[in-house]
């Protein structure tokens, strides 16, 4: 599959639009996109900020509620006790004593600041304090709302300086008696330094304040006794006129809304720093007081910013790192597509071009083999043709000869016929047989003769049988006997120790002998003391009949062409001897060669398989 742009589209993308605005383009959405990275991140934050200082809430509390609730058992119990009663209904010396040792043991067991018992007046007859120079005992608190509130509700809360000690803290206290018959109030005054300590330790900002906006217990110590609100000077002068805070400054706090919901920014030491702030009212303490926790915002937001940025910034990177990647890989894809269709293609062109010559080249070949197989047909019908003809020429030139040896022994057979005939009149019967035993021999002679001849004229000459490879030698030589005489040619027949067979036809083997024969003779006419050798051999696999003549030797440009139809060097010459028995020696299985020997003269080599 191929994807393709259509064209004008292409040219709209690629022309209209220049590169570096594509750029830009690329740099605005990278940028707008960590942008709002960021937002989400801050987002996420926040609101996360939202849910850790809610979650910090009831731990805070915990800690305030469970100081209070333990500190609140006391004058609770003590509100009950009985020497707390007897003191209160009649003040002995005595009873006072052991229960001063009483609240100076319990103010030691609960960590409370003072424990300390107040009659129906005011006026305080025994205290944790007792054995202090700065002793309660006989302070009248008559002004204090703990005792009035106590005396007519049964119970009072209230954060105050202490009078005497000019240090905060939370009374608690607890009527003795009934409304009806108040007997006097039992206070436990508490300090917050624990919890606040505690709180400190938290690492989250808590302060409490009570229902007029005014921090009492904090984890920064220097907010005390600052306010949520402004306060009217007017009205802080009333508020520190019922010497609740002494002299305190009752300026506002340094926490201010920073815009969106929660955050503030609170200045603590040298720095304005961003906080997420939470409250809630402290439930079963004094009425009106509400905990405020401040978690740290300015870092986890930065932070977490910072990482959406981040991520989203790797990511976008990545991304364009990517598609990139895939822009290139794609058109390298396109490239290698189009440079495979382009080879397919002149592969294609080249595959075809080459088919067609190669289908010419076979035409013509098969044009030409037609040809040579015609012209094979041709030479090979001529061939025969010839060899026929040679045979018959030569057949002439033997009959000649053959005549001539056949003449020898009829004249031989005439004079010993003549002589028995003599010796019968003599009756010298032993001579008649001998001379008769002689005419024998000299018939079966002619016989052979005659037989050799019939054969040599016959076509057709039979399959080749087991011979030995003297035999065919010996009819040749027999054949041109009186030639060899009359040229006196020495005849030398060098034979093989151990007889040669073959598997040939003796006749025509006789003819390529006769025919190499005759030609050594044409060869050494005119050479002085002409010799012709004959020599058998054998090496393990053939029979080597080598025929050699030291006549004028072959002429060079003859032998190239030796065993080629019509070469010839003689007027009356064919040039078809040589072919004619190359050709009855290839039949045969052989090979016909020849080759000058450096002595001068011409060699014939005649090479068939050994028969075993
Ligand atoms: P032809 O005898 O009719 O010429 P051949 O095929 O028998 O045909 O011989 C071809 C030629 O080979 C001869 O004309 C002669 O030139 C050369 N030739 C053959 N035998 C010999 C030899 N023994 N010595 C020199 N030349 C030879």
């Amino acid at each position: 599959m191929t994807i393709s742009t259509h064209p004008a589209q292409r040219a709209f993308t690629a022309r209209s639009i220049p590169r570096w605005l594509f750029v830009a383009l690329g740099i605005l959405a990278f940028a707008a996109v960590v942008f709002v990275a960021g937002a989400v991140g801050r987002e996420r934050a926040i609101s996360n900020l939202e849910t850790e200082a809610e979650g910090s809430l009831p731990l805070a509390m915990g800690a305030l509620r469970s100081e209070i609730d333990k500190q609140r058992t006391v004058p609770f119990i003590l509100a009950r006790d009985g020497l707390v009663r007897d003191i209160l209904t009649r003040p002995a010396p005595d009873g006072i004593a052991v229960v001063n040792e009483k609240l100076l043991a319990l103010q030691q067991g609960t960590h409370a600041s003072t424990i300390y018992v107040i009659d129906s007046n005011g006026m305080t007859i025994a205290a944790s304090n007792y054995l202090e120079d700065q002793s309660f005992v006989g302070n009248d608190y008559r002004f204090r709302h703990y005792f009035t509130g106590a005396m007519s509700d049964g119970q009072a809360n209230q954060y105050a300086l202490g009078t005497v000690s000019g240090r905060p803290g939370l009374y608690l206290s607890e009527r003795v008696g009934t409304q009806a018959e108040p007997l006097g109030v039992v206070v436990v005054k508490m300090e917050l330094a624990e919890v606040e300590e505690g709180w400190r330790q938290s690492g989250r900002i808590t302060y409490v304040t009570d229902e007029r906006g005014i921090v009492l217990a904090t984890s920064i110590p220097e907010w005390r006794f600052h306010t949520l609100a402004q306060i009217e000077p007017a009205r802080a002068a009333a508020i520190r006129e019922s010497l609740q805070f002494g002299d305190a400054p009752l300026e506002k706090l340094p926490v201010n809304p920073a815009g969106v919901d929660g955050l503030v920014n609170a200045v603590t030491g040298p720095a304005n720093r961003l906080f997420m702030a939470s409250s809630d009212m402290v439930s079963g303490g004094p009425p009106g007081w509400r905990l405020h926790v401040l978690v740290a915002a300015d870092r986890p937001i930065m932070s977490a910013v910072f990482m959406a940025r981040l991520v989203s910034a790797l990511a976008l990177g990545l991304s364009f790192a990517a598609a990139a990647w895939l822009a290139q890989r794609r058109r390298r894809e396109k490239s290698r597509r189009e440079e495979l269709t382009r080879t397919a293609a002149e592969l294609e062109t080249r595959v075809a071009e080459r088919t067609a010559a190669l289908s010419n080249a076979n035409e013509r070949l098969r044009g030409e083999i037609s040809e040579r197989e015609s012209a094979e047909a041709r030479v090979l019908r001529l061939r025969d043709d010839l060899a026929q003809a040679n045979r018959l020429a030569s057949l002439g030139q033997i009959t000649a000869g053959v005549a001539h040896e056949i003449n020898q022994p009829v004249a031989a057979i005439r004079t010993f016929t003549e002589n028995a005939g003599k010796f019968l009149k003599r009756n010298d019967t032993e001579n008649v047989v001998a001379n008769l035993n002689t005419v024998i021999g000299l018939t079966d002679r002619i016989g052979t003769i005659t037989e050799t001849l019939r054969g040599f004229s016959r076509r057709q000459s039979g399959a080749p049988v087991l011979i030995d490879i003297e035999e065919p030698i010996d009819g040749a030589t027999l054949m041109l006997a009186s030639r060899v005489k009359e040229a006196g040619v020495e005849l030398v027949r060098i034979k093989h120790p151990v007889p040669l067979k073959v598997r040939a036809n003796r006749i025509r083997l006789e003819q390529v002998l006769v025919n190499l024969i005759r030609n050594a003779f044409d060869a050494l006419a005119g050479t002085e003391a002409p010799r012709l050798v004959i020599e058998t051999k054998a090496d393990g696999e053939h029979v080597i009949v080598r025929v050699t003549d030291n006549g004028h030797g072959i002429p060079p440009d003859v032998l190239a062409r030796l065993f080629t139809p019509f070469s010839t060097t003689k007027a009356e010459g064919l040039g078809l001897g040589l072919v004619i028995s190359s050709d009855i020696v290839s039949d045969l299985g052989g090979h016909l060669s020849a080759r000058n020997v450096p002595e001068g003269g011409a060699q014939f080599i005649i090479d068939l398989p050994e028969a075993k």
